[in-house]
């Protein structure tokens, strides 16, 4: 059986910075706080806290004068000002993709805009770059929702970084019909959007495709869909150890994507693990 995986499967750019920072940081020995999950990796989030990570989820549990980092995601820069009025020191580890995301947004408000954001309502990146309009924006995730809102003369259109461009594009087709001036700016994520185009090329060419990432984690389960509109049989695993033998009964090529918060030795796991099972089951 032949295996393909994806060039570019793995840790993307943004997460391996904030992964970078946060270990450069625990070297001290103090401990680090982070509002949220640092990356969407449970396995990688584990070895960290053991390292002296703290998750949290209200800012108001940071200590007076504790070390906060700022994830890939980014956040309300309300949140670290208050922080830093408490003597926080902070360590931004918010991805430049996701900061030009917050400057695009935050010039559109400025500058008298309806600022439209295609994502996640829910999502800490979207929550985020919301912050940077003083909540603003209409949060957008279906094209269909456009027909039921009203909007100024001036509409300014971004995306969460990881979302699928033919949301985006959706969008602005909707848009066209209710309002004169629009202003896209693709915000989408390089690694986003290459990750999204070679799986989609991938699942073309092989009889099972393997999605390795976060259960919780937006961008790998963009490529679970992506992957399945081929339809090609797509499974979403987290650790190798999901992995069972008979998903692999008469397939003669699989292929392995994982997301940008998946660390490399998931994907190696993943890769001996199938390498085991079809030689055990040959
Ligand atoms: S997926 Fe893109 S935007 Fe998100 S952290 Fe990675 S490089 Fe940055």
């Amino acid at each position: 059986m032949e295996i393909k995986i994806a060039p570019h499967a793995g840790f993307c750019f943004g997460v391996r910075r904030a992964v970078d920072v946060a270990e450069k940081a625990l070297e001290s020995g103090h401990k680090v706080y982070c509002m949220g999950s640092l990356i969407h990796n449970q396995q990688v989030i584990e070895k960290l806290e053991q390292k002296g990570l703290v998750t949290i989820k209200d800012p108001a549990e940071i200590p007076a004068g504790s070390v906060f980092l700022v994830r890939s995601h980014g956040i309300d820069p309300k949140i670290v000002d208050n922080i830093i009025m408490r003597g926080g020191e902070i360590l931004d580890a918010t991805c430049p993709f996701v900061r030009r995301a917050q400057l695009v947004a935050e010039k559109f408000h400025k500058d008298g805009f309806d600022v439209i954001i295609c994502g996640d309502p829910q999502h800490a990146e979207v929550i985020g770059i919301n912050a940077w309009t003083n909540n603003a924006a209409k949060i957008i995730h279906d094209a269909n929702e456009v027909k039921n809102l009203k909007f100024k003369d001036k509409v300014g259109v971004l995306s969460q970084t990881t979302q699928k461009k033919e949301l985006l594009d959706s969008v602005a087709k909707e848009l066209v019909k209710k309002t004169k001036n629009i202003f896209v700016e693709n915000t989408i994520c390089l690694d986003s959007s290459t990750k999204q185009a070679e799986v989609s090329e991938l699942a073309k060419v092989v009889e099972l495709m393997i999605v390795i990432g976060g259960k919780n984690s937006s961008n790998t389960g963009k490529l679970v869909q992506l992957s399945e509109a081929q339809k090609t049989r797509t499974l979403h695993i987290e650790t190798a150890q999901e992995l069972e033998p008979e998903w692999f009964d008469g397939v003669r090529k699989v292929g392995i994507a994982a997301g940008a918060s998946t660390a490399q030795f998931l994907i190696d796991e993943a890769v001996d693990r199938i390498k085991s099972l079809c030689y055990d089951t040959a």
